[in-house]
């Protein structure tokens, strides 16, 4: 790993003009990685910008640092002499920032997705990371000196990712660096009250109707449940609202995999899945075109209707759960 650190540090090293790019939909750590890194590389005295190729929720506005991300209007005829992607597991996932890449392949990729397809010309992907930007924070230790803003920034990702250090990928290594950034000055409370005490009313209501689509299966195993574009659409919201839903099915007793499906924009429905069993997600998410991580992986469909999607997906969960516990759905 340090070696691989050293390739990716002395790559950077030689560059000038740096963009970073991020993942669309962007969750913490997409946020995180490249407003760090490219706050990282201009502290080294580089030019470099960060790239978030969608709207980025509001709450997130609130993190020093995240202001530096810019859309891809902005870049456009900006010439970059090195581009780094960062926390994708493949360049579909920057949807239309892969226009921003000069060679239309990224110099350098930093991920942590185990279905991570090499995309790069230097790939440094490593599954046992919990968020990219521990995986960033790696790299500046002993290279960039780190402030309290950037180790604010850094524990963000490493944060979100990680469901606020509760999910199976947390091990004391995590925790040590959690430890670190919050001796740097990082601030966790600040970071938990910006990302999840954000809800509005009409998030809530837009709750209570996903609540009402609620369906088990396979003995309780499966849970799912959806929010349609009619939904978002009476209530003036878009997919943003739906996040963190599939956790309140995940929280249901006895369940296995969750799945929420948002359709929006209409004709498009993105599918969140997770896992607390032995089902591996992402695998299932792979087959359907998506990715992701053993425990929370996704997907998204384009043109097929939501009670097609919805068909789809549940029935090939239902079959990695049959897979999975033959004997248990025997009896
Ligand atoms: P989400 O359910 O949207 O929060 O996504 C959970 C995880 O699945 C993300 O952290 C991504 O790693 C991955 N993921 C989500 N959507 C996709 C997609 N369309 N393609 C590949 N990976 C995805
Ligand atoms: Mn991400
Ligand atoms: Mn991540």
């Amino acid at each position: 790993m340090d070696d691989r650190l050293a390739r990716v540090r002395a790559r950077l090293s030689a560059a000038q003009k740096v963009l970073v790019v991020g993942h669309v939909r962007p969750d913490g750590d997409a946020i995180s990685s490249s407003a760090a890194l490219a706050l990282m590389l201009r502290r080294l005295g580089k030019e470099a910008r960060a790239c978030i190729p969608d709207r980025i929720p509001c709450y997130f506005r609130e993190i020093p640092g995240v202001e530096v991300i810019e859309g891809v209007d902005a870049l456009r005829g900006w010439h970059p002499d090195t581009t780094v992607v960062v926390d994708s597991g493949s360049l579909e996932r920057i949807g239309p920032a892969a226009e921003l890449l000069p060679t239309g392949k990224p110099d350098i990729v930093l991920d942590h997705h185990a279905t991570n397809t090499g995309f790069g010309v230097l790939n440094l992907c490593d599954p046992s990371y919990p968020a990219t930007s521990l995986l960033i924070y790696r790299l500046a230790k002993g290279w960039v000196p780190l402030d309290r803003h950037l180790a604010h920034l850094l524990l963000l990702g490493l944060a979100t990712d990680t469901g606020f250090f509760k999910y199976a990928s947390v091990d004391a290594r995590t925790l040590h660096a959690a430890g670190e950034l919050v001796a740097l000055g990082g601030d966790l409370a600040g970071i938990a009250a910006a990302v999840l005490e954000h809800r509005s009313l009409a998030e809530l209501k837009l709750l209570q109707k996903m609540l009402g689509t609620v369906t088990l299966e396979a003995e309780g195993k499966l849970a799912w449940g959806y929010v349609s574009a009619d939904m978002l659409r009476s209530l003036g919201l878009d997919q943003q609202a739906s996040e963190g839903f599939v956790g309140e099915l995940r929280n249901l007793r006895g369940v296995e995999v969750a799945i929420l499906f948002t359709e929006w924009p209409p004709g498009e429905v993105h599918v969140s899945l997770r896992s607390k069993g032995g089902v591996d997600v992402a695998e299932l998410a792979a087959r359907l075109g998506g990715g992701g991580h053993p425990r929370a992986a996704g997907c998204s469909f384009r043109g097929l209707p939501l009670p097609q999607a919805i068909a789809r997906v549940t029935q090939a969960a239902l079959a990695a759960l049959a897979r999975e516990s033959p004997r248990s759905r025997q009896g």
